[in-house]
């Protein structure tokens, strides 16, 4: 019989692997609470129509990626494609955004129905931060100096640029939008075929074409700088000074629009020239429409989503991830012989002493050599080793396996002193 295998684009996260996202994980979690904001989870299944409004339905996302499919009773069902629009929903749903201000994020899996390749999957994970009921840009200011000390503690700082961009008013946008429909038209057939079919849906979508002819017909086509509002003029210069003033590196990317409907003002970019083509690690902005547009009471809100698996690749591709990362223990207890229940017992013992410790206890018996080269294998600092002999005198024999000590062995009763003493870092505090 065949095996069963994984789906294409969704992977398995091996422990090795699984280490270096639990690292990142806890920088990412410590980061997030130091700048106060709060963890919110949601469901992975929601309502199609929920990505529909407000992603739009003439994006990428809406109109080829998304994982659909009718549930038993015949609701149209999505799994989340990304987490703004449900982030709005949670919040609306249970009266978050009523008269006050919120800084949240969240971490998870996301699914869109892409082609698969280095950096990009079907299942990928986004850290995810959202900022409501804040109008002024010192609220963008600080979503990215949050993630450049993020880039900073992860050693990343020089792998990653800024790109940054505002896209104005949804007014100001749509009066952009003419101009660059009537310009492009003109040079119609000129376009690349994708830019052709947007022009008709999304044209701003046509400015980040990768077609080399399209982006020299875009040279002389309308900049939408010139169209910005006057307001989105002053918050892009009010943010461009903190950034300045906070000595955040940045380019202004005047092609920069992102590939969702939601979007307004400030939009932007960490991207890296380390992985290929899937060089973007972190992208957010403004939507200061989105909650009104799913229902609710007008809320300026700005955020971003961060490519966990892209983060995770630029760590390797960079060596930066620490070492010994996926060292399973600190201690390795070898229980030879008839010795389960003192050995059980020792190890609870242990435990609950040094709760930081981690201790891997023996299961499934062996002798003695086969089990020291398990406990040699897991990175452990040392052996106790119970033997029947230790056993009924109530002793352990305590056997270094870095650094060439020579093994001891002591009463039972010694034991926690000493590992506090050859184990001296924080798991004997
Ligand atoms: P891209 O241009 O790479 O397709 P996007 O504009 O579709 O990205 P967003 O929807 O803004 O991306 O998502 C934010 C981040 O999530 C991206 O910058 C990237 O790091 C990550 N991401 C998006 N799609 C994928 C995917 N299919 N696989 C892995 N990571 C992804
Ligand atoms: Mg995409």
């Amino acid at each position: 019989m065949s095996k069963i295998q994984s789906i294409r684009g969704m992977n398995d996260l091996l422990p090795g692997d699984a280490a270096v996202w639990q690292y990142l994980e806890g920088k990412v979690t410590q980061l997030f609470a130091s700048y106060g904001y709060q963890n919110i989870r949601f469901p992975v299944l929601e309502q199609t129509e929920l990505f529909k409004r407000s992603i739009g339905e003439v994006t990428d996302i809406v109109e080829k990626e998304m994982y659909t499919f009718a549930d038993r009773n015949g609701d149209s069902l999505t799994l989340r494609p990304e987490g703004t629009a449900v982030c709005v929903r949670a919040c609306e749903q249970h009266g978050l955004l009523y008269n006050q201000t919120q800084k949240l994020w969240y971490m998870g899996p996301m699914f869109r129905h892409e082609r698969p390749q280095k950096g990009r999957l079907r299942q990928f994970h986004q850290f995810g931060v959202e900022a409501f009921g804040f109008d002024g840009p010192d609220i963008d200011a600080e979503i990215l100096v949050l993630t450049a000390r993020l880039w900073q503690s992860l050693g990343l700082s020089d792998a990653v640029t800024l790109e940054l961009n505002s896209i104005g008013s949804l007014e100001s946008r749509a009066n952009y939008k003419q101009a660059l429909v009537e310009h492009l038209s003109g040079v119609q057939d000129q376009l690349d075929e994708d830019s052709q079919r947007r022009l008709g849906t999304n044209p701003l979508r046509i400015l980040d074409s990768k077609n080399r002819n399209t982006q020299a017909l875009l040279k002389d086509a309308p900049q939408l700088a010139d169209y910005l509002d006057e307001e989105s003029r002053s918050h892009f210069e009010g943010l461009c000074a903190l950034l300045d003033g906070m000595g955040i590196r940045y380019t202004v990317n005047p092609r920069l629009v992102r590939g969702l409907d939601y979007y307004n003002k400030t939009v932007f970019e960490w991207v890296t020239t380390h992985l290929g083509a899937q060089g973007t690690v972190c992208a957010g902005g403004r939507y200061d429409g989105l909650v009104a547009q799913l229902g609710g009471r007008s809320t300026s809100a700005v955020g971003f989503g961060m490519g966990v698996e892209r983060l995770v690749l630029l760590l390797q591709e960079l060596d930066l991830v620490p070492r010994g990362l996926d060292t399973s223990a600190d201690v390795y207890l070898v229980a030879a012989g008839d010795v389960q229940l003192p050995a059980l017992q020792l190890a609870e013992q242990i435990r609950s002493h040094y709760p930081q410790l981690r201790l891997i206890s023996h299961c499934g018996g062996g002798g003695i050599r086969s089990q020291m080269k398990k406990a040699d294998k897991t990175g452990a600092q040392l052996a106790l080793i119970l033997g029947e002999n230790e056993a009924s005198n109530q002793q352990v024999t305590v056997k270094p396996l870095r650094g060439g000590a020579e093994q001891e062995t002591i009463a039972q009763s010694d034991l926690l002193e000493r590992l506090g003493a050859l184990l001296n870092k924080e798991i004997a505090e």
